[in-house]
């Protein structure tokens, strides 16, 4: 057998990048997630070939100084926790100071950033290294465009699915991130054609109407209730207005979208037998809870979670689901206010 080594830290990156980076729309995710974390109130996402060829993510949040370059694209190195404390007691949707690596060791990538609007910093990275750093005048955030995603990577290009479907799943994530941050604008862009933009002003309706069309916005209602652990906050379907899958649910905890089947369950359980057979409701359900309750730390991509009190939020998510039906009854006309 061969002598055991280490390996190199570009393959390791590349390791971790086969779990965090499946597809072009995982990129959109975790940039657009960095942006979210770095304060940022308006996000532009541009793609080009389904992100293959070109994403950019460009938010107006806090930036990056120049001499925290390097570590920002260094994997297991973040700003956002510090201590095994704070492990447990996640606020911000990233921690895991793993996305900029990984994306650096399968992509090539340029930044463009400043924290004071006026001096910032140009740099690029490819094949895992950084090529270049400049100086360079720049608006206050960050600007980071991903290029030839999996370039190098042979395998993981040929798993993708079809330019338009990879597309797809951009615009899902887009979609769900936007629902739960009403009060961030968000334009997502394909080949210069808009795709998504709102308006960030904080309403939920609006941002339903936008991507889901004005009618479906119009036969939403609105649930809204809390317990001393949870609060829970969105829009449901009423019962005369049902999908065939579960895809238009979305649940976002803590401001993070989840896949939760438990969540999911309880959200159908509130529409008691209202809902026949395979029919699905749309609903928006953002959850809040103390980040003590909720472990991230279960998958890279940390869109699965785990709940402690999973039982007694199912039970809330239910009674506001069933009141806010009933409540939606007696108010048939439930207008979108202009
Ligand atoms: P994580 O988000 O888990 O910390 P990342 O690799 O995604 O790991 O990012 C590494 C670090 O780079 C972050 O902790 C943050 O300090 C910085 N960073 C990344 N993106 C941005 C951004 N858009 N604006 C400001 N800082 C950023
Ligand atoms: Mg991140």
């Amino acid at each position: 057998m061969a002598k055991i080594h280490e390996l190199s830290e570009n393959l390791t990156n590349q390791i971790a990048a086969g779990e965090v980076i499946e597809r072009p729309a995982s990129v959109v995710k975790e940039l657009v997630e960095n942006a979210i974390d770095a304060q940022a109130t308006r996000i532009r996402v541009e793609v080009k070939k389904s992100g293959l060829l070109e994403v950019a993510v460009q938010d107006n949040g806090t930036g990056i100084a120049p001499d925290q370059i390097d570590l920002a694209f260094m994997r297991h190195a973040t700003s956002k926790i510090a201590n095994e404390h704070d492990l447990f007691n996640i606020a911000t949707l990233g921690f895991r100071g793993e996305a900029l690596a990984s994306i650096a060791a399968v992509a090539h990538v340029e930044i463009l950033t400043s924290t004071d609007g006026q001096l910032g910093t140009r740099a690029g990275f490819a094949g895992g290294a950084k090529t270049f750093q400049e100086d360079a005048g720049s608006a206050k955030g960050t600007k980071i465009t991903v290029r030839d995603l999996f370039y190098n990577t042979p395998a993981r290009l040929k798993y993708l699915k079809s330019p338009r479907t990879e597309l797809m799943k951009i615009v899902d994530i887009v979609n769900r991130i936007a629902l739960g941050h009403p009060e961030i604008s968000l334009t997502l862009t394909s080949e210069g054609k808009v795709l998504l933009r709102t308006s960030g002003n904080g309403n939920l309706q609006q941002d339903v109407a936008n991507i889901y069309g004005r009618k479906v916005a119009e036969q939403m209602v609105k649930i809204e209730s809390e317990d001393p652990d949870f609060t829970v906050y969105g829009l449901v379907s009423k019962p005369e207005l049902s999908r065939s899958s579960r895809n238009f649910i979305s649940i976002l905890l803590n401001g993070r979208y989840i896949k939760n089947y438990a969540l999911a369950s309880a959200l159908l359980d509130g529409y008691g037998t209202k809902l026949s057979g395979k029919k699905y409701p749309i609903a928006v359900v953002a959850i809040e809870a103390d980040p003590l309750l909720v472990d991230v730390n279960v998958h890279p991509t940390k869109e699965e979670v785990r709940l402690s009190k999973e039982k007694e939020l199912s039970r809330l998510l239910t009674s506001a689901v069933t009141d806010a039906l009933l409540a939606g009854e007696e108010d048939p006309l439930f207008r979108l206010t202009p």
